[in-house]
């Protein structure tokens, strides 16, 4: 295969899709964040990854909730809030799946993301609910904008049905098995995420640390691969980057004594902003 090649993730192989911001730019030109999620309860998950996108330069950022959500969040007053149930995001990059619940909306949802044609990020609950519905496994495959899906390993083994443990014997293999089966970019995070690439080529990130270990913090993953897609990052780069980020950021939160223990995902977006800047 050409793109067989299994890469360290390091910042040669994404920053071509960096470009500088144009002085006469606008928040048209920067690209338009939908988180889907929110079921009641989880109200957080989407809100920190709407956090994360906001931080890493998306134009409009919206959290659409399942289940009747907040109407505002005093954290964050730029973000805006829809019900996802009577709002359709076309035009937008679709963040599904944090803190989704697998209600009936939720599926419907779901299954109305998937037959668009936004560059859309799984994560979390839309993967669970993907593993469990031959439908909504027909119409990831059938997509023809980008999805990457963003499983840690148990959401992994339940989409390829098999145990955790077989998926975290070997890694590599795992992800390439989800993205050449959903013709999609995965990653397969943890300790040494593998981002696969539905070509076949991978690479394995050797950034982020053990105060990554947390709740929010794979939502703030999503969001940001989220915003980089929205921006107009092709979804390779944007995995890639993302992941890098990510951990990047968490690296420098602990050189600065604010991890690994009780490092929190609400901490991650204006440090994951400085990488982004920086770069
Ligand atoms: P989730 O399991 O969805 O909350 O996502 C957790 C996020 O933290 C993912 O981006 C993981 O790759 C990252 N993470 C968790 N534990 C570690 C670790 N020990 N080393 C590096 N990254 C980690
Ligand atoms: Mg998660």
């Amino acid at each position: 295969l050409p793109g067989a090649s299994v890469h360290l993730n390091e910042p040669h192989l994404f920053d071509l899709a960096f470009v500088a911001r144009l002085h006469d730019s606008h928040k048209g030109s920067f690209g338009d964040v939908a988180v889907v999620g929110g079921a009641r309860g989880m109200a957080g998950a989407p809100i920190l990854a709407a956090k994360a996108a906001l931080f890493s330069g998306a134009g409009r950022v919206y959290v659409a909730s399942i289940d009747h959500g907040p109407a505002y969040d005093n954290a964050q007053p730029e973000l805006m809030f829809r019900d996802a149930a009577n709002h359709n995001f076309d035009g937008s990059t679709i963040v599904a799946g944090p803190g989704m619940g697998d209600s009936a909306t939720a599926i419907r949802v779901l299954a109305r993301a998937l037959d668009g044609d936004s560059p859309l990020v799984l994560d979390a609950d839309a993967l669970n609910l993907i593993a469990a519905s031959p439908d909504l496994q027909s119409r990831l495959s059938a997509r023809h904008a980008s999805s990457i899906l963003t499983p840690h390993p148990l959401e992994a083994a339940r989409l390829l049905g098999v145990t955790a443990g077989v998926i975290q014997g070997d890694r590599l293999e795992a992800a390439r098995e989800i993205a050449a089966r959903f013709d999609a970019y995965v990653v397969l995070k943890g300790s040494g995420t593998i981002i696969a690439m539905p070509d076949g080529e991978a690479a394995i990130n050797p950034t982020g640390n053990p105060g990554l270990a947390s709740a929010g913090t794979g939502d703030v993953l999503a969001g940001l691969c989220g915003s980089l897609m929205a921006q107009g990052w092709p979804a390779r780069d944007a995995a890639l980057a993302a992941v890098w980020m990510h951990g990047e950021a968490a690296d420098r939160l602990v050189a600065q004594g604010a991890g690994p223990i009780g490092l929190t995902a609400g901490e991650l977006p204006e440090a994951i902003r400085a990488v982004l800047n920086r770069m």
